[in-house]
């Protein structure tokens, strides 16, 4: 490519140093390189809803990329229909989520890789937090913690989950504990007794929704007090609530919030989203059916990622990536990209393919309890990802 952007040390800004990583781990994050090569300056604007497919390589699928790049070298500036020859770019809805052989879709823009945050931008960022608390004496907390804010429906408490490759039977916030363990693999994930905001000392505003005449709680006021109901031993601590949520008087609807600085966050899954409502079809929740199941999980660790400093995701499809609206959440991966995975990594200190086996059959098991599209993609997609960490392709 022959780009600044291209240079080894660009990419370890991105990425970090990988060199005493398993060589199969630096595979995976080497994908990131794509990243580089493609931001590039000489690229120019390429329509952001455009993706690129970056697949797990054989040796033939490698010579192909090699070759689209080269033709992607050439092309100087607006050259989209140009740049979208060159490098196969397709357009990136769900329709392909039986398409097993991406493993990654590069999101095309034309700003500047560390636009988005980079490996060494979020390494400066939680160092310097992580300083402060080290200077008082105090080690490296390495516990989540779960807060159940107020009472949920008997249909939430009382349901029961068999994820037989993890154990056995779960109730509802024992199967978010657990997928809370195996995503954060190295941290302690810890459940605390619900807490019920009327009777507790907590000051959180609330308001009835103008149109649905909900209940809602106002978000931000949780951050302070579920700091200070964390345990001392605590890194972080995520709510969890029915009642709705509000960010400002203004907007409808929240789904969830974290706030780094005080390390906490909530999230609410009751209803559907106001700004849908419509008088004929609107209902509260009922069950817990596939789609709730899969965004409460696409939720709570989004914002769980956040209080490890992972700010939103620009370069790839990516469980980071900013979503405005219930559906462009539900749309989004589970799966972090190579970058973000990477920050992950470097505080939890998991082995990147013991946690994909640990979460192959523990997904499997919830795909079977409900088939419903992203389940049975994301089982796919792991069986991919771990099939291409095996195997002897190389990406360098
Ligand atoms: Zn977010
Ligand atoms: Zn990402």
């Amino acid at each position: 490519m022959g780009s600044a952007f291209s240079l080894p040390h660009t990419h370890r800004l991105l990425i970090g140093d990988l060199s005493t990583l398993p060589e199969q781990e630096q595979k995976l994050f080497n994908l990131s390189k794509y990243v580089l090569d493609l931001k590039n300056e000489k690229i120019g604007t390429v329509s952001p809803d455009l993706s690129i497919k970056i697949v797990a390589l054989d040796e033939k699928k490698s010579d192909e990329i090699e070759q689209k790049k080269c033709a992607e070298s050439h092309v100087t500036i607006n050259s989209v229909d140009v740049s979208c020859n060159a490098i196969d770019l397709e357009t990136s809805d769900n329709e392909n989520l039986n398409d097993v052989i991406s493993l990654f879709y590069l999101l095309v823009t034309n700003k500047p890789y560390y636009f988005s945050q980079t490996f060494s931008q979020w390494k400066s960022f939680t160092d310097f937090s992580i300083l402060l608390p080290l200077m008082c004496c105090q080690g490296e907390k390495r516990k989540i913690y779960i807060q159940p804010v107020d009472s949920f429906p008997s249909f939430i408490t009382e349901a029961e989950f068999n994820i037989n490759s993890y154990g056995g039977s779960f109730d509802f916030f024992g199967l978010l504990k657990a997928m809370m363990d195996i995503y954060f693999e190295g941290m302690t994930v810890n459940l605390l007794p619900n807490i019920d905001v009327m009777q507790s000392k907590w000051k959180i505003k609330s308001r009835l929704h103008h149109k649905t005449q909900k209940k809602q709680y106002f978000v931000q006021d949780f951050y302070k007090s579920l700091q200070k109901s964390m345990p001392s031993d605590g890194r972080c601590i995520m709510g969890i609530s029915w009642t709705d949520l509000y960010p400002t008087e203004k907007l409808n609807f929240v789904l969830g919030e974290a706030n780094y600085g005080t390390m906490s966050g909530i999230f609410c899954f009751g209803r559907y989203e106001p700004k849908f409502y419509d008088p004929d079809t609107h209902r509260d929740i009922t069950e817990i059916n596939g789609k709730l199941m899969w965004r409460i999980l696409k939720v709570l660790t989004h914002e769980t990622c956040h209080l490890f400093g992972l700010q939103h995701c620009w370069y790839f499809q990516c469980a980071m990536n900013e979503s405005n609206s219930m559906q462009e959440a539900a749309s989004q991966p589970i799966f972090l990209c190579p970058v973000c995975l990477r920050k992950l990594q470097h505080t939890c200190g998991f082995d990147v393919l013991s946690r994909y086996k640990k979460m192959l059959p523990f997904l499997r098991d919830i795909s079977e309890i409900y088939p419903i599209p992203e389940f049975l993609h994301s089982v796919k997609w792991l069986k991919k990802c771990i099939e291409f960490i095996e195997s002897s392709a190389n990406v360098t």
